[in-house]
């Protein structure tokens, strides 16, 4: 299962690209080793299936599953008890409980143990499953948290509980769609607390399972120790999540290339022997390297890092500089993201409008589009996101919140630039 997962949303890269430059991009790493792509649906940002963004959600999932089948990839859909926003009160999670904040709290998840709750999970599933009949899913992933989860008294603990009894409910609904698909179940976060969900969860599938197919495992930071001193609950085979573009880095994909080497050999060290591949949770294209690094892992579990860029340099370069040192941004990105987002915010506070007009006019007028793009990205990130997320030390949900509402794509940034150039 030698995954990537596009986190579609934001209007990042994989939100707004065609399908061509997709299916492009997906067939570049195909040639890494990747054979499967994981997508979700965006319910946590939409009301409902009339809700005007409904069906341009439905038309770029579509667009980036044909793009991977279009290449010869399997397609990997997640799903879990996040519904749409206009889901009805009375069949509300409760809240996680949460005490060291690992697990989200967000959007409108749904109580599986509420028969009309567990009624409106499986058919909202049919529904989206029914609208990629043409193309197929392959896989499904069934998500324990962020989002997702419920607190309530007959769903805890969730990941061995609730969650269980509903992705066997899901797993149901879409063989019934697709006969053949391949459900993994994944355990990210387990036991951060609530303790015993790893346990719970081997109990459950130790009774008996013809439903799971995998295993998913990982954590925000190290990988977690329960399946690697134990057994894989079911015995299936175990495959990870690592984060491979926002670690130590704001804005995503905002600070150019995010090459992170010695922390993606770190991770594989503490598991890859036990692993059967995985999905790498990818931000954008900018990091395409740490997707390299990743697929060639689980093309070739003795593969190192730093063959994979000697490599990676002489294929997107030239064999002539395949041996230079290669930069690793876990050691340098921190320092200057905050370094070029300070000395912006400095900037701006030092000029009246009128001033910071003027030299914005000067400096746009020679640049392309995409320049000018990226200076709006950067200027409306550091401004209005990362300025006062410092200011207020507001959580980056909200961040990331301000950041949808102010993008707005970028059609608004260049009009906006040629206003200023006018
Ligand atoms: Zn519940």
């Amino acid at each position: 299962m030698r995954g990537v997962y596009f986190a579609s949303h934001f209007h990042n890269w994989y939100h707004l690209a065609e399908g061509e430059e997709i299916s492009r991009y997906i067939e570049d790493l195909a040639l890494w080793g990747v054979n499967t792509l994981m997508a979700i649906y965006p319910f946590i940002n939409l009301q409902g299936w009339d809700d005007p963004e409904a069906t341009p959600a439905v038309t770029q999932l579509r667009k980036l599953f044909s793009a991977a089948k279009r290449v010869g990839l399997s397609t990997t859909l997640g799903l879990n008890n996040v519904l749409f926003n206009d889901a009805p009160h009375e069949l509300r999670a409760t809240p996680l409980q949460d005490p060291l904040g690992r697990h989200g709290n967000s959007g409108a998840t749904i109580c599986p143990s509420l028969p009309a709750g567990r009624d409106l999970i499986m058919k909202t599933s049919a529904e989206l499953l029914g609208k990629l009949t043409d193309i197929g899913v392959d896989n499904l992933i069934l998500w324990p948290y962020d989002e997702g989860g419920c607190g309530c008294s007959n769903c805890r603990p969730w990941g061995a509980n609730g969650f269980v009894r509903m992705s066997q409910d899901i797993a149901g609904v879409a063989r019934s769609i697709f006969p053949r698909v391949k459900t993994i179940l994944s355990t990210w976060t387990f036991d951060t607390p609530p303790e015993g969900e790893w346990a719970g969860l081997a109990d459950a599938l130790s009774r008996g399972n013809d439903w799971a197919d995998y295993i998913l495992a990982d954590a925000h930071e190290d990988f977690p120790r329960y399946p690697l001193e134990n057994a894989v609950p079911g015995n299936l085979p175990l495959i990870n999540f690592p984060e491979i573009s926002m670690w130590g880095n704001w804005p995503w994909g905002g600070c150019g290339a995010h090459p992170l080497p010695n922390r993606l050999q770190h991770l594989w060290n503490q598991a890859g022997a036990v692993l059967r591949g995985g999905f790498p949770y990818s931000e954008g294209i900018y990091e395409d390297i740490n997707k390299a690094i990743v697929a060639q892992f689980y093309w070739n579990p003795d593969s190192s890092a730093q063959s994979t860029l000697r490599e990676y340099a002489a294929f997107e370069y030239s064999p002539a500089v395949a041996d230079m040192p290669f930069p690793d941004a876990g050691n340098v990105e921190i320092r200057g993201c905050q370094y070029v987002s300070e000395q912006i915010t400095a900037l701006l506070k030092t000029f009246a409008q009128e001033e910071l007009v003027s030299i914005l006019r000067d400096f746009l007028r020679d640049q392309g589009a995409q320049q000018q793009i990226a200076f709006f990205d950067l200027i409306f990130t550091t401004a209005t996101c990362i300025a006062p997320m410092c200011a207020s030390r507001r959580s980056e949900t909200n961040c990331a919140g301000n950041w949808k509402v102010l993008r707005g794509g970028n059609e608004l940034q260049l009009e906006f630039a040629h206003v200023i150039i006018a």
